[in-house]
Protein backbone atom coordinates (compact mmCIF):
# COMPACT_ATOMS: atom_id res chain seq x y z
CA UNK A 1 0.00 0.00 0.00
CA UNK A 2 1.42 3.42 -0.76
CA UNK A 3 0.49 6.58 1.53
CA UNK A 4 -2.83 7.55 -0.72
CA UNK A 5 -3.92 4.01 -0.09
CA UNK A 6 -3.44 3.96 3.61
CA UNK A 7 -5.16 7.14 3.93
CA UNK A 8 -8.14 6.14 1.85
CA UNK A 9 -7.81 3.07 3.76
CA UNK A 10 -8.06 4.90 7.72
CA UNK A 11 -11.42 5.88 7.52
CA UNK A 12 -12.79 2.34 5.93
CA UNK A 13 -10.94 0.87 8.44
CA UNK A 14 -12.56 2.77 11.36
CA UNK A 15 -15.84 2.31 10.12
CA UNK A 16 -15.47 -1.52 9.86
CA UNK A 17 -14.42 -1.58 13.29
CA UNK A 18 -17.46 0.76 14.42
CA UNK A 19 -19.67 -1.33 12.93
CA UNK A 20 -18.35 -4.67 14.57
CA UNK A 21 -18.64 -2.79 18.21
CA UNK A 22 -17.51 -5.55 20.94
CA UNK A 23 -17.12 -4.84 24.69
CA UNK A 24 -13.48 -5.54 26.59
CA UNK A 25 -12.35 -9.36 26.57
CA UNK A 26 -15.21 -10.04 23.59
CA UNK A 27 -12.81 -8.27 20.35
CA UNK A 28 -12.98 -11.76 18.66
CA UNK A 29 -14.07 -9.84 15.41
CA UNK A 30 -11.92 -7.22 16.02
CA UNK A 31 -8.64 -8.78 16.80
CA UNK A 32 -9.05 -11.42 14.28
CA UNK A 33 -9.85 -8.51 11.45
CA UNK A 34 -7.10 -6.46 12.77
CA UNK A 35 -4.74 -9.09 12.43
CA UNK A 36 -6.19 -10.01 9.13
CA UNK A 37 -4.82 -6.82 7.79
CA UNK A 38 -1.53 -7.30 9.59
CA UNK A 39 -0.85 -10.28 7.84
CA UNK A 40 -1.60 -9.06 4.75
CA UNK A 41 0.96 -5.71 5.29
CA UNK A 42 3.41 -8.87 5.59
CA UNK A 43 3.12 -8.55 9.20
CA UNK A 44 3.30 -11.85 12.00
CA UNK A 45 0.97 -11.01 14.63
CA UNK A 46 0.56 -12.48 17.58
CA UNK A 47 -2.88 -12.75 18.87
CA UNK A 48 -4.65 -14.00 22.33
CA UNK A 49 -2.70 -15.78 24.42
CA UNK A 50 0.38 -15.86 22.16
CA UNK A 51 0.39 -11.83 23.15
CA UNK A 52 -0.96 -11.73 26.28
CA UNK A 53 -1.00 -13.07 29.66
CA UNK A 54 -4.86 -14.79 30.59
CA UNK A 55 -4.74 -15.43 33.83
CA UNK A 56 -4.19 -11.45 34.69
CA UNK A 57 -7.17 -10.55 32.94
CA UNK A 58 -9.10 -8.04 35.23
CA UNK A 59 -13.38 -8.20 35.24
CA UNK A 60 -13.62 -11.01 32.55
CA UNK A 61 -17.23 -12.11 31.83
CA UNK A 62 -18.61 -15.20 32.12
CA UNK A 63 -17.05 -18.40 29.78
CA UNK A 64 -20.90 -17.94 28.10
CA UNK A 65 -20.70 -14.55 27.17
CA UNK A 66 -17.06 -15.40 25.54
CA UNK A 67 -18.15 -18.27 24.01
CA UNK A 68 -21.24 -16.29 22.54
CA UNK A 69 -19.34 -13.45 21.59
CA UNK A 70 -16.59 -15.88 19.90
CA UNK A 71 -19.54 -18.08 17.58
CA UNK A 72 -20.67 -14.73 17.09
CA UNK A 73 -17.02 -13.59 15.27
CA UNK A 74 -17.54 -16.58 13.49
CA UNK A 75 -20.67 -16.12 12.19
CA UNK A 76 -19.47 -12.65 10.80
CA UNK A 77 -16.65 -14.22 8.90
CA UNK A 78 -14.01 -13.75 11.38
CA UNK A 79 -10.68 -15.67 9.84
CA UNK A 80 -11.32 -19.32 11.90
CA UNK A 81 -7.17 -19.69 11.75
CA UNK A 82 -6.96 -16.84 13.65
CA UNK A 83 -9.79 -17.54 15.71
CA UNK A 84 -8.36 -21.30 16.35
CA UNK A 85 -5.22 -19.34 17.48
CA UNK A 86 -6.82 -16.80 20.02
CA UNK A 87 -8.79 -19.43 21.79
CA UNK A 88 -10.78 -17.46 24.42
CA UNK A 89 -8.64 -14.90 24.18
CA UNK A 90 -8.62 -11.05 22.45
CA UNK A 91 -5.87 -8.83 21.89
CA UNK A 92 -3.05 -8.70 19.55
CA UNK A 93 0.76 -7.29 19.27
CA UNK A 94 3.10 -7.06 16.39
CA UNK A 95 6.48 -5.84 15.72
CA UNK A 96 8.01 -3.77 13.27
CA UNK A 97 11.17 -3.84 11.97
CA UNK A 98 14.59 -5.99 12.47
CA UNK A 99 13.84 -9.03 14.10
CA UNK A 100 17.59 -8.76 15.83
CA UNK A 101 17.37 -5.18 16.55
CA UNK A 102 16.00 -4.08 20.27
CA UNK A 103 12.58 -2.81 20.47
CA UNK A 104 13.11 0.59 20.95
CA UNK A 105 9.36 2.07 21.55
CA UNK A 106 5.92 0.74 22.54
CA UNK A 107 2.94 2.38 20.93
CA UNK A 108 -0.78 0.91 22.39
CA UNK A 109 -4.11 1.06 20.68
CA UNK A 110 -7.12 0.05 22.55
CA UNK A 111 -9.74 -1.96 20.80
CA UNK A 112 -12.73 -2.00 22.72
CA UNK A 113 -16.45 -0.95 22.49
CA UNK A 114 -18.60 0.43 25.74
CA UNK A 115 -21.95 -1.34 26.75
CA UNK A 116 -24.23 1.25 25.30
CA UNK A 117 -26.91 0.72 22.53
CA UNK A 118 -26.05 3.38 19.81
CA UNK A 119 -27.98 6.50 18.67
CA UNK A 120 -29.68 5.39 15.23
CA UNK A 121 -30.96 9.32 14.81
CA UNK A 122 -30.41 10.09 11.36
CA UNK A 123 -27.92 12.81 12.10
CA UNK A 124 -25.49 10.51 13.84
CA UNK A 125 -23.01 9.77 11.03
CA UNK A 126 -22.64 6.54 11.56
CA UNK A 127 -26.42 5.84 11.48
CA UNK A 128 -26.50 7.95 8.43
CA UNK A 129 -23.69 6.24 6.90
CA UNK A 130 -24.87 2.68 7.35
CA UNK A 131 -21.73 1.65 9.65
CA UNK A 132 -23.69 2.39 13.45
CA UNK A 133 -22.95 -0.49 15.47
CA UNK A 134 -24.94 -3.96 14.38
CA UNK A 135 -24.86 -5.15 17.94
CA UNK A 136 -27.07 -3.94 19.81
CA UNK A 137 -26.21 -2.76 23.42
CA UNK A 138 -22.37 -2.46 22.35
CA UNK A 139 -21.13 0.44 20.97
CA UNK A 140 -17.77 2.62 19.95
CA UNK A 141 -18.50 5.91 22.39
CA UNK A 142 -15.28 6.12 22.96
CA UNK A 143 -12.78 6.22 19.72
CA UNK A 144 -11.44 2.66 20.51
CA UNK A 145 -12.33 2.06 16.51
CA UNK A 146 -10.29 4.79 15.30
CA UNK A 147 -7.15 4.22 17.56
CA UNK A 148 -6.91 0.80 16.23
CA UNK A 149 -7.60 2.21 12.59
CA UNK A 150 -4.75 4.65 13.38
CA UNK A 151 -2.58 1.57 14.99
CA UNK A 152 -3.14 -0.42 11.46
CA UNK A 153 -2.37 3.00 9.26
CA UNK A 154 0.27 3.20 11.15
CA UNK A 155 1.92 -0.48 10.39
CA UNK A 156 0.78 0.39 6.90
CA UNK A 157 3.05 3.74 6.67
CA UNK A 158 5.75 1.91 8.25
CA UNK A 159 5.77 -1.16 6.00
CA UNK A 160 5.56 1.27 2.72
CA UNK A 161 8.49 2.99 4.06
CA UNK A 162 12.31 3.11 4.81
CA UNK A 163 13.45 -0.24 6.65
CA UNK A 164 13.31 0.77 10.55
CA UNK A 165 16.80 0.68 12.15
CA UNK A 166 14.99 -0.70 15.54
CA UNK A 167 11.80 -2.47 16.42
CA UNK A 168 8.65 -1.09 17.24
CA UNK A 169 6.11 -2.97 18.87
CA UNK A 170 2.17 -2.13 18.81
CA UNK A 171 -0.43 -3.43 21.03
CA UNK A 172 -3.67 -3.67 20.42
CA UNK A 173 -5.06 -4.21 23.66
CA UNK A 174 -8.43 -5.36 24.99
CA UNK A 175 -10.28 -3.93 27.56
CA UNK A 176 -9.67 -0.19 28.46
CA UNK A 177 -13.03 0.54 29.63
CA UNK A 178 -13.31 -0.16 33.38
CA UNK A 179 -9.31 -0.22 32.98
CA UNK A 180 -9.25 -4.59 32.80
CA UNK A 181 -6.56 -4.53 29.69
CA UNK A 182 -3.24 -3.29 30.33
CA UNK A 183 -2.20 -5.85 33.53
CA UNK A 184 -2.54 -8.45 31.44
CA UNK A 185 0.00 -7.08 28.23
CA UNK A 186 2.16 -5.87 30.91
CA UNK A 187 4.89 -8.36 29.44
CA UNK A 188 5.32 -6.67 26.43
CA UNK A 189 6.71 -3.34 27.33
CA UNK A 190 9.33 -5.08 29.66
CA UNK A 191 12.70 -3.86 29.03
CA UNK A 192 11.31 -1.37 26.44
CA UNK A 193 12.60 2.32 26.79
CA UNK A 194 9.81 4.66 25.30
CA UNK A 195 6.08 4.19 25.39
CA UNK A 196 3.37 6.18 23.79
CA UNK A 197 -0.20 6.20 24.55
CA UNK A 198 -2.81 8.48 21.92
CA UNK A 199 -6.82 8.94 22.86
CA UNK A 200 -8.67 10.74 19.95
CA UNK A 201 -11.00 13.71 21.27
CA UNK A 202 -11.20 14.14 24.56
CA UNK A 203 -12.58 17.84 24.72
CA UNK A 204 -9.36 18.64 22.14
CA UNK A 205 -10.47 20.39 18.72
CA UNK A 206 -9.52 18.94 15.38
CA UNK A 207 -6.08 19.61 14.15
CA UNK A 208 -4.90 20.10 17.68
CA UNK A 209 -2.55 17.73 19.66
CA UNK A 210 -1.09 17.66 23.06
CA UNK A 211 1.62 15.35 23.57
CA UNK A 212 1.91 15.27 27.15
CA UNK A 213 -1.30 14.35 29.13
CA UNK A 214 -0.75 14.65 33.01
CA UNK A 215 -2.68 13.69 36.00
CA UNK A 216 -4.00 10.21 34.62
CA UNK A 217 -6.01 9.27 37.44
CA UNK A 218 -6.03 6.33 39.90
CA UNK A 219 -8.71 3.71 39.48
CA UNK A 220 -10.31 0.58 41.19
CA UNK A 221 -13.13 -0.72 39.29
CA UNK A 222 -15.27 -2.86 42.03
CA UNK A 223 -18.32 -4.79 42.47
CA UNK A 224 -20.06 -5.63 45.88
CA UNK A 225 -22.21 -8.41 45.73
CA UNK A 226 -24.86 -8.63 48.95
CA UNK A 227 -26.55 -11.34 50.19
CA UNK A 228 -29.67 -11.70 52.41
CA UNK A 229 -32.66 -13.91 52.65
CA UNK A 230 -35.74 -13.80 51.03
CA UNK A 231 -39.16 -13.56 53.03
CA UNK A 232 -42.66 -12.62 51.86
CA UNK A 233 -42.87 -9.14 52.73
CA UNK A 234 -46.12 -8.65 54.44
CA UNK A 235 -46.77 -11.76 56.53
CA UNK A 236 -42.54 -12.38 57.41
CA UNK A 237 -40.72 -9.86 56.65
CA UNK A 238 -38.96 -10.07 59.90
CA UNK A 239 -37.55 -13.28 58.87
CA UNK A 240 -35.77 -11.43 55.64
CA UNK A 241 -32.90 -9.95 55.31
CA UNK A 242 -33.11 -7.45 52.57
CA UNK A 243 -30.21 -7.26 50.23
CA UNK A 244 -31.62 -4.75 48.28
CA UNK A 245 -32.26 -2.03 51.47
CA UNK A 246 -28.51 -3.14 52.01
CA UNK A 247 -27.20 -1.95 48.51
CA UNK A 248 -28.59 1.53 48.29
CA UNK A 249 -27.89 2.84 51.46
CA UNK A 250 -24.24 1.40 50.63
CA UNK A 251 -24.67 3.46 47.65
CA UNK A 252 -25.83 6.40 49.34
CA UNK A 253 -22.86 6.10 51.91
CA UNK A 254 -20.67 5.86 49.19
CA UNK A 255 -21.72 8.92 47.38
CA UNK A 256 -21.53 10.59 51.26
CA UNK A 257 -17.84 10.10 51.62
CA UNK A 258 -15.91 13.29 52.08
CA UNK A 259 -13.78 13.85 49.20
CA UNK A 260 -9.86 14.89 49.65
CA UNK A 261 -9.32 18.46 49.63
CA UNK A 262 -5.48 18.30 48.20
CA UNK A 263 -6.05 17.01 44.87
CA UNK A 264 -9.30 15.64 42.34
CA UNK A 265 -10.98 12.81 42.98
CA UNK A 266 -14.16 11.09 42.20
CA UNK A 267 -16.40 7.89 43.81
CA UNK A 268 -19.10 7.17 41.46
CA UNK A 269 -22.14 4.25 41.86
CA UNK A 270 -22.73 3.56 37.95
CA UNK A 271 -25.13 0.50 38.02
CA UNK A 272 -26.99 -1.15 40.81
CA UNK A 273 -28.98 -4.02 40.66
CA UNK A 274 -31.48 -6.04 42.93
CA UNK A 275 -34.71 -7.95 44.17
CA UNK A 276 -36.94 -9.72 41.68
CA UNK A 277 -40.41 -9.50 42.97
CA UNK A 278 -42.59 -6.32 44.51
CA UNK A 279 -43.80 -8.30 47.45
CA UNK A 280 -40.41 -10.56 48.32
CA UNK A 281 -37.92 -9.26 50.70
CA UNK A 282 -34.95 -9.05 48.33
CA UNK A 283 -32.11 -11.87 49.04
CA UNK A 284 -29.46 -10.34 46.71
CA UNK A 285 -28.09 -7.49 45.03
CA UNK A 286 -25.13 -6.19 43.22
CA UNK A 287 -23.64 -2.68 43.27
CA UNK A 288 -20.79 -1.44 40.91
CA UNK A 289 -18.69 1.29 41.72
CA UNK A 290 -15.71 3.10 40.76
CA UNK A 291 -12.89 5.21 42.68
CA UNK A 292 -10.62 7.53 41.62
CA UNK A 293 -8.25 10.16 42.91
CA UNK A 294 -5.08 11.52 41.05
CA UNK A 295 -2.35 9.91 43.85
CA UNK A 296 -2.21 6.10 44.83
CA UNK A 297 -2.13 7.06 48.28
CA UNK A 298 -5.34 8.86 47.75
CA UNK A 299 -6.36 5.95 45.86
CA UNK A 300 -5.59 3.31 47.98
CA UNK A 301 -7.77 5.75 51.22
CA UNK A 302 -11.10 6.36 48.84
CA UNK A 303 -11.02 2.68 48.40
CA UNK A 304 -10.39 1.41 51.91
CA UNK A 305 -13.21 4.22 52.98
CA UNK A 306 -15.56 2.59 50.35
CA UNK A 307 -14.94 -1.42 51.67
CA UNK A 308 -15.88 0.46 55.02
CA UNK A 309 -18.75 1.66 53.89
CA UNK A 310 -20.16 -1.42 51.78
CA UNK A 311 -19.32 -3.77 54.71
CA UNK A 312 -20.71 -1.61 57.05
CA UNK A 313 -24.16 -1.46 55.30
CA UNK A 314 -24.04 -4.87 55.43
CA UNK A 315 -23.67 -5.42 58.43
CA UNK A 316 -26.39 -2.97 59.36
CA UNK A 317 -28.94 -5.42 57.73
CA UNK A 318 -27.46 -8.45 58.55
CA UNK A 319 -25.96 -9.31 55.12
CA UNK A 320 -23.24 -10.76 53.26
CA UNK A 321 -21.07 -8.63 51.39
CA UNK A 322 -18.64 -10.30 48.96
CA UNK A 323 -16.19 -7.50 47.34
CA UNK A 324 -14.00 -7.67 43.89
CA UNK A 325 -12.10 -5.53 42.29
CA UNK A 326 -13.36 -6.04 38.43
CA UNK A 327 -10.11 -3.47 37.46
CA UNK A 328 -7.29 -1.69 38.53
CA UNK A 329 -4.88 1.20 37.11
CA UNK A 330 -2.62 3.86 38.70
CA UNK A 331 -1.93 7.56 38.65
CA UNK A 332 0.78 8.34 35.54
CA UNK A 333 2.27 11.14 34.10
CA UNK A 334 3.88 11.58 30.72
CA UNK A 335 7.45 12.49 31.23
CA UNK A 336 7.88 16.02 30.46
CA UNK A 337 10.76 15.82 28.21
CA UNK A 338 9.35 12.76 26.25
CA UNK A 339 6.66 14.93 26.01
CA UNK A 340 8.65 17.82 24.73
CA UNK A 341 10.58 15.70 22.05
CA UNK A 342 6.99 14.78 20.70
CA UNK A 343 5.65 17.74 20.29
CA UNK A 344 8.72 18.91 18.88
CA UNK A 345 8.01 16.72 15.92
CA UNK A 346 4.96 17.51 15.55
CA UNK A 347 5.50 20.95 15.24
CA UNK A 348 7.87 20.23 12.39
CA UNK A 349 5.75 18.68 10.14
CA UNK A 350 3.87 19.93 7.38
CA UNK A 351 1.38 19.41 4.70
CA UNK A 352 1.98 19.12 0.90
CA UNK A 353 0.53 22.32 0.39
CA UNK A 354 3.36 23.95 3.47
CA UNK A 355 1.23 24.88 6.22
CA UNK A 356 2.00 23.07 9.78
CA UNK A 357 0.21 19.60 9.91
CA UNK A 358 -1.64 20.94 13.56
CA UNK A 359 -2.96 24.56 14.26
CA UNK A 360 -2.23 23.93 17.75
CA UNK A 361 0.61 21.53 19.58
CA UNK A 362 0.71 21.48 23.22
CA UNK A 363 3.18 19.53 25.38
CA UNK A 364 1.50 19.48 28.67
CA UNK A 365 -2.58 18.65 29.42
CA UNK A 366 -4.19 17.80 32.11
CA UNK A 367 -6.30 14.33 31.80
CA UNK A 368 -9.46 14.35 34.68
CA UNK A 369 -9.71 11.01 33.87
CA UNK A 370 -8.58 7.51 34.32
CA UNK A 371 -6.66 5.14 31.28
CA UNK A 372 -5.33 1.42 31.67
CA UNK A 373 -2.09 3.18 29.64
CA UNK A 374 -1.11 4.02 32.92
CA UNK A 375 -0.24 0.59 33.71
CA UNK A 376 2.43 0.54 31.15
CA UNK A 377 3.61 3.67 31.65
CA UNK A 378 4.37 3.11 35.31
CA UNK A 379 6.05 0.21 34.23
CA UNK A 380 8.55 1.89 31.57
CA UNK A 381 9.28 4.66 34.03
CA UNK A 382 9.86 2.59 36.71
CA UNK A 383 12.55 0.85 34.63
CA UNK A 384 14.18 3.51 33.60
CA UNK A 385 12.13 4.52 30.31
CA UNK A 386 10.31 7.48 29.39
CA UNK A 387 6.40 7.15 28.89
CA UNK A 388 3.99 9.83 26.98
CA UNK A 389 -0.21 9.74 26.88
CA UNK A 390 -0.80 12.17 23.78
CA UNK A 391 -4.34 12.94 23.09
CA UNK A 392 -5.30 13.71 19.31
CA UNK A 393 -7.80 16.43 19.20
CA UNK A 394 -10.79 15.08 17.12
CA UNK A 395 -14.29 17.75 16.80
CA UNK A 396 -17.00 15.29 18.35
CA UNK A 397 -20.74 14.84 17.77
CA UNK A 398 -21.18 14.09 21.45
CA UNK A 399 -18.93 13.52 24.58
CA UNK A 400 -17.26 10.30 25.36
CA UNK A 401 -19.71 7.41 26.60
CA UNK A 402 -22.37 9.19 25.06
CA UNK A 403 -24.92 7.05 22.41
CA UNK A 404 -24.34 9.57 19.86
CA UNK A 405 -20.65 10.36 20.02
CA UNK A 406 -18.74 10.62 17.18
CA UNK A 407 -15.41 11.46 15.79
CA UNK A 408 -14.20 13.93 13.12
CA UNK A 409 -12.34 11.54 10.69
CA UNK A 410 -10.62 14.55 9.10
CA UNK A 411 -8.34 14.63 12.14
CA UNK A 412 -7.28 10.78 12.05
CA UNK A 413 -4.46 11.69 8.90
CA UNK A 414 -2.70 14.09 10.05
CA UNK A 415 -2.59 12.08 13.84
CA UNK A 416 -1.02 9.23 11.73
CA UNK A 417 1.79 11.25 9.90
CA UNK A 418 2.72 12.12 13.50
CA UNK A 419 2.85 8.45 14.76
CA UNK A 420 5.17 7.07 11.85
CA UNK A 421 7.45 10.34 12.62
CA UNK A 422 7.49 9.19 15.96
CA UNK A 423 8.41 5.75 15.08
CA UNK A 424 10.88 6.81 12.66
CA UNK A 425 12.73 9.71 15.13
CA UNK A 426 12.62 6.91 18.24
CA UNK A 427 13.90 3.83 16.19
CA UNK A 428 16.69 6.06 14.89
CA UNK A 429 17.45 8.29 17.64
CA UNK A 430 15.97 6.85 20.90
CA UNK A 431 13.77 9.87 21.34
CA UNK A 432 14.89 12.16 23.48
CA UNK A 433 17.22 12.55 26.66
CA UNK A 434 17.99 9.85 29.10
ZN1 LIG B 1 -13.86 5.51 27.49
ZN1 LIG C 1 -11.25 5.69 25.69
Amino acid sequence: MDARDIRAALPRWRQQLHAHAEEGWTEFWTTAHVAGILQDLGLSPRVGAEALDRTARMGLPSPQRLAAARRRASGEGADEALLHRMGDCTGAVVDLGPQAAPVALALRFDLDALPLTESHAPEHAPAAGGYASRHAGQCHACGHDAHAALGLGLAALLQSGPPLRQRVRLLFQPAEEGVRGAAAMLEQVRGVPRFLAVHIGLGLPTGTLATGATGLMASTKFDAVFSGRAAHAAKAPQQGRDALKGAATALLGLHDLPRYGDGENRIHVGELRGGGARNVVADRAVLRGETRAVTCEMADDLFARARDVLEGAAAMYGLGCRISVAGQAPAAASDADFAAFLAGLARSLRTEQGRPLFTQVREQTAMGASDDAAVFMRAVQAAGGKAAYAILGSDLEAGHHAPNFDIDEASLWPGLLWLEAVCRAVSSEGGGEG
